[in-house]
């Protein structure tokens, strides 16, 4: 391993380039260190986290560098889109940088390398499989050359979870020129590291970590097995995190999803739930991609569900929260992801969800990938990882950092005091013991009458509904952030029924949601409140103020009859099951109470705002067709 640098201010000429090119007045944790590195003419490897600043590490040096007449600095980098903006932020800056790359004209790329050829150029971007090229070296051979900077380098490794082959001739880049390299990776564990200096022929580089923690992340796991749980549990999160329902307030939401088809499934389960969501994977066409990003960028869209396609180079300052709703295949994984929460320092909330499931999942999707033995015991190595970050009781914050650093780095670090291990150390919440006896079904234990008399009890003191799993959560004493969020934690009630499991709980909600003691608003993921109790500040979400609906009526008037029509074909229309587009009860409730405005039809029990806006002027139409 490379001595790690110690901390010494970076030369002056960096902090000019610093204050001057970037407008920046200080070095973040590390890039002083690493741009002192290659000022001084060694070799480094820069590790820092996603949006710690690597780039500067080796941008200021290179202006140092080529103002000072030292020659080009050249950059390895393996997405197009990136090159492009960084090139563009140079320029703009009055920095003489390009890009070299397969996707530009002929004629531009030769420009370029006359450019380079002229020696006028400061900084180039080149992708992998050009630096590959004999001619490119060719090139190099000739312009003196002040620097090389390899980003994202962990793609270098057969241990890394991103390797890219074309890495592998990267090494070769050292037979044409002796400057100083930096190989840059925000994941790194040390084996990686070691095949990074390895095969980039790195000479003793100065080591540059930055930490790994993120302080404003509450990091936090949940056993969850079905698909419906997790459904229900992602709308838990969203509420929490009050982006729920269309009009959710400020920030964002990303859920992450390891397969196409779940991608879209969880996408379309939202909506039908009131969700505003885009979805974004590898499969949907060029426009679609574009397109819900856009809407996510621009947040029309609040919530995304994206496989791990989505993320590369998106820099959104507000995404509140990020939901795994399938473990992914590595913690290197998991932590790019996951740490594109909070970047502008702002409490932010990641949550895993695992179950053993997941698992076969990763197994099946690498296993159609790889070719050789050997990488299915790195990929069983990452999983094994995964698997012991979910199932352990340690804060997890210490975990992820333990895993990207030395442990005498990091590892003995103080615990983060805001993961849901921290919060709740004994594991009461959120069905640990599921985890802990795996094989076991949840067992179901009934309550007493008191213990239901509690319940009811707690509900009276909601200040807003909440979901039914928030509530038995906080009843068996959970002091997690969304419940601290939801207030849940004030309760008098809170951790009454720690005897319970939260399966029982839950059960025990139900059978009082059954017998009308406790009100349901919304279908298939209701929120629980008091029956007749208006809530306030939320007109239309005001289901108690509409008359209670006659269920299990069959269809007899006109409009009964036009109403089920319509559902049965908008659901074949959607391909949804027709419960889906709205229930029997809405129709019974329409056809008696014959709402006439898009607000009485969101009093409508079972139709909510999101319905309203997709369906409202359709059903206000058939309404007055069919007048009495
Ligand atoms: P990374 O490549 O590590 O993900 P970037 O290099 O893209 O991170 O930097 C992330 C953000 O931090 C950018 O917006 C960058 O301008 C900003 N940044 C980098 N260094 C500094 C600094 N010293 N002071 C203030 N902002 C910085
Ligand atoms: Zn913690």
């Amino acid at each position: 391993m490379p001595e790690p640098v110690r901390t010494t201010p970076a030369e002056a000429p960096a902090r000019k380039v610093l204050r001057e090119v970037f407008g920046y007045q200080r070095f973040r944790p590390g890039q002083a260190e690493a741009v002192q590195a290659l000022v001084a003419g060694r070799d480094a490897v820069v590790v820092l986290p996603t949006g710690g600043g690597k780039s500067l590490c080796y941008q200021v040096p290179a202006i140092v560098a080529s103002r000072a007449g030292r020659g080009l600095a050249v950059v390895v980098s393996p997405l197009i889109a990136l090159m492009e903006d960084q090139v563009g932020a140079l320029r703009a800056a009055g920095v003489a940088a390009a890009a070299i790359h397969s996707h530009q004209e002929e004629s531009d790329r030769r420009g370029v390398l006359a450019a380079i050829a002229r020696g006028e150029l400061e900084l180039v971007y080149v992708s992998p499989e050009r630096a590959a090229l004999d001619s490119f070296r060719r090139l190099l051979e000739r312009a003196p050359i002040a620097l090389v900077a390899i980003d994202e380098a962990h793609c270098i490794s057969e241990w890394g979870h991103d390797f890219r082959p074309e890495y592998m001739r990267l090494g070769e880049l050292r037979e044409v020129t002796s400057a100083p390299t930096i190989a840059l990776t925000a994941t790194a564990t040390p084996q990686v590291i070691r095949e990074i200096e390895g095969r980039l022929q790195l000479r003793e580089p100065a080591l540059v970590r930055g930490s790994f923690r993120r302080e404003n992340l509450e990091f936090a796991v949940a056993h969850l097995r079905s698909d419906d749980a997790r459904t229900a549990a992602v709308i838990a999160e969203l509420e929490a995190a009050g982006l729920r329902g269309r009009a959710a307030g400020r920030g964002r939401a990303i859920v992450y999803c390891s397969t196409r088809a779940k991608t879209e499934s969880f996408a379309k389960a939202l909506r039908i739930h009131g969700v505003a969501v885009g979805y974004y994977h590898a499969g949907r066409t060029k426009l679609a991609r574009e397109r819900a990003q856009r809407a996510f960028e621009t947040g029309r869209t609040r919530v995304l569900v994206a496989t791990n396609a989505f993320g590369m180079g998106i820099d959104l300052p507000d995404v509140r929260l990020i939901v795994h709703a399938q473990a992914p295949g590595s913690l290197e994984a998991y932590y790019q992801e996951a740490g594109r929460a909070g970047r502008d320092g702002l409490p932010a909330r990641c949550v895993l969800f695992f179950g053993p499931g997941d698992l076969v999942t990763q197994r099946r999707l690498r296993g159609g990938g790889s070719s050789g033995a050997a990488l299915g015991d790195r990929d069983e190595a990452a999983l094994a990882a995964v698997e012991a970050y979910a199932r352990g009781r340690l804060c997890r914050q210490k975990v992820l950092c333990a895993h990207f650093a030395e442990p005498s780095a990091e590892g003995e670090a103080a615990a983060c005091g805001i993961c849901d291990v921290c919060q709740d150390p004994d594991g009461i919440a959120d069905g640990h013991e599921e985890s802990a006896a795996a094989s076991a079904p949840r067992e179901i234990t009934p309550l007493s009458a008191d213990e239901h008399a509690t319940i009811v009890e707690a509900a009276k003191n909601l200040r807003r509904p909440v979901g039914k799993s928030n509530l038995a959560r906080a009843l068996r004493g959970s002091r997690a952030k969304p419940l601290r969020r939801l207030g849940l934690v004030d309760l008098p009630q809170h951790g009454s029924l720690k005897a319970h499991g939260e399966a029982s709980i839950v059960a025990a909600i139900d059978e009082l949601l059954e017998s009308g003691a406790l009100a349901r608003r919304g279908s298939k993921y209701p929120t629980v409140w008091l029956p007749g109790r208006p809530v306030r500040a939320k007109r239309t979400d005001d289901s108690a103020s509409a008359p209670p609906a006659r269920s299990r009526r069959p269809p007899t008037s006109d409009l009964a009859r036009a109403l089920d029509r319509y559902r049965r074909r908008t659901a074949r229309a959607l391909d949804w099951k027709p419960y889906m587009v709205f229930q029997r009860r809405v129709i019974a409730a329409i056809d008696e109470h014959r709402p006439r405005s898009r607000d009485a039809l969101a009093r409508v029990p079972g139709l909510g705002p999101a319905k309203v806006e997709r369906f409202g002027d359709d059903l206000l139409d058939l309404i007055r067709r069919h007048a009495r």
